[in-house]
């Protein structure tokens, strides 16, 4: 991962946008921060008996169009500026996909991998009580985000129901479906990013029918748009990677076979009778679509040139540094940026909460259904942005998304 603080990137993208948008100062200055940073230190029981002391972020980086909504990372590398960064995206995220959402995220400094059942949920229950003040239905609403599972969803929604004295089910998305959860949810972020794909391949003339996917990154994500891409559209998936390194066959992979070795031996590169690669190598192979879909900075001006896909799917968050995207548009690379892309997760968490409210479960058709409207919708709004604007497809989803929260802002009397 290339050493590049996301915090500057988000704020670098966002003063392209205030350029185009000749956006005011004072709101261009209010919407380069975070409205407000929680910092807690958390203090878990280990199983050993001793006392081990957890640094965790919440920050909720603006709320004009609604309540706080964004995942809680558990991650050893986790930073504040990550947060801040991942925090801003959210806003633009739930802003260009119409929800009535603002944006947060949070983050606690842990290796997931090293935890027992016990001290992850003793971490989890003690996220909560650092920070329940600030959130709840009405205030800030986290989800699952990398290494957090809906099991930790669960145990944090009933240690806030505990702490309020109510059946808060509505106060964190991404739950298990008999306590709150959603049909869909567990892969809509993957699922959304195929509905992006289907509109841009009927833009670009791409016949999805055996075109070409490589896939890095293996977790909730990567993995559900492996079978979703071959599923939906009969993609071939040639190359997957995770953390410890990939594998490829260009004549597509078996990806069931990868799944189990994967969760036999945590990573992919274990499965035998295919070319292993390295995640660098990854990006830059001969396919049609590239999935980005593990963390921040992997596609740098160091990479970009070389990368020949005609489609890049960011299902992570802030993959691609300002530099290569000029480099990605120059070379007529369509990339779907991160807060349309991976949408997918954030619009299914609403509707968990919407359904929540009502107390009303809707069938899985109705959340595909109405997810795809809602992402299909959103990708035009974005070509039609890059039309107007002749910018890169990342730059005109920020000014759809910046254009509302400051429209926001401004009804609100805030600037
Ligand atoms: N963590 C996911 C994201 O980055 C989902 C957030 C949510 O559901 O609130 O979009």
């Amino acid at each position: 991962m290339a050493d590049v603080n996301p915090f500057k990137v988000a704020q670098k993208q966002l003063d392209d946008c205030a350029e185009i948008l000749k956006l005011d100062s004072s709101v261009h200055q209010l919407l380069r921060q975070p409205m407000r940073e929680l910092h807690v230190t958390i203090p878990v029981r280990m199983d050993d008996g001793s006392v081990k002391v957890f640094q965790g972020f919440r920050v909720q980086y603006n709320n004009a169009l609604g309540p706080t909504k964004g995942g809680i990372r558990f991650h050893p590398e986790e930073t504040v500026d990550t947060v801040r960064a991942l925090a801003a995206w959210m806003t633009w995220k739930c802003s260009l996909l119409g929800l009535p959402l603002g944006g947060g995220k949070g983050g606690v400094i842990c290796n997931p991998k090293e935890l027992s059942q016990g001290e992850l949920e003793r971490l989890s229950r003690g996220y909560v009580d650092a920070i329940w003040q600030f959130m709840g239905p009405e205030k800030d609403v986290p989800a699952p985000d990398v290494y957090t599972t809906p099991q930790i969803m669960a145990w944090m929604m009933d240690e806030f129901s505990k702490l309020t004295g109510s059946n808060s089910f509505g106060c964190i998305t991404g739950k298990p479906l008999c306590v709150g959860g959603s049909c869909g949810r567990n892969d809509a972020t993957a699922r959304g990013g195929m509905f992006t794909l289907r509109e841009a391949a009927k833009e670009l003339g791409i016949n999805l029918k055996n075109a070409t996917v490589a896939i890095q990154g293996y977790g909730n994500a990567g993995c559900y748009a492996a079978f979703l891409a071959r599923d939906l559209f009969g993609c071939k998936v040639v190359a997957i990677s995770d953390s410890k390194g990939g594998i490829y066959n260009e004549n597509g992979l078996d990806i069931e076979a990868a799944c189990t070795i994967k969760t036999e031996t945590s990573t992919v590169a274990n499965v035998t009778g295919v070319k292993r690669i390295s995640n660098p190598e990854l990006l830059e192979l001969p396919v049609d679509i590239l999935i980005v879909a593990a963390l921040e900075n992997v596609i740098t001006n160091e990479n970009a040139a070389r990368i020949k896909a005609k489609v890049i799917l960011e299902l992570a968050n802030g993959p691609t540094t300002p530099e290569a995207d000029e480099i990605l548009f120059k070379n007529g690379v369509h990339l779907i940026p991160d807060f349309l892309c991976n949408a997918g997760g954030v619009t299914v968490s609403y509707f968990e909460m919407v359904q929540n409210i009502t107390r009303y479960a809707w069938t899985t058709e109705e959340v595909y259904q109405k997810l795809d409207e809602r992402m299909t919708s959103a990708y035009h709004s974005v070509l039609g942005a890059s039309k107007q604007y002749n910018v890169n497809m990342r730059k005109a989803a920020y000014t759809v998304a910046v254009s509302r929260v400051v429209e926001a802002v401004k009804l609100r009397g805030w600037a």
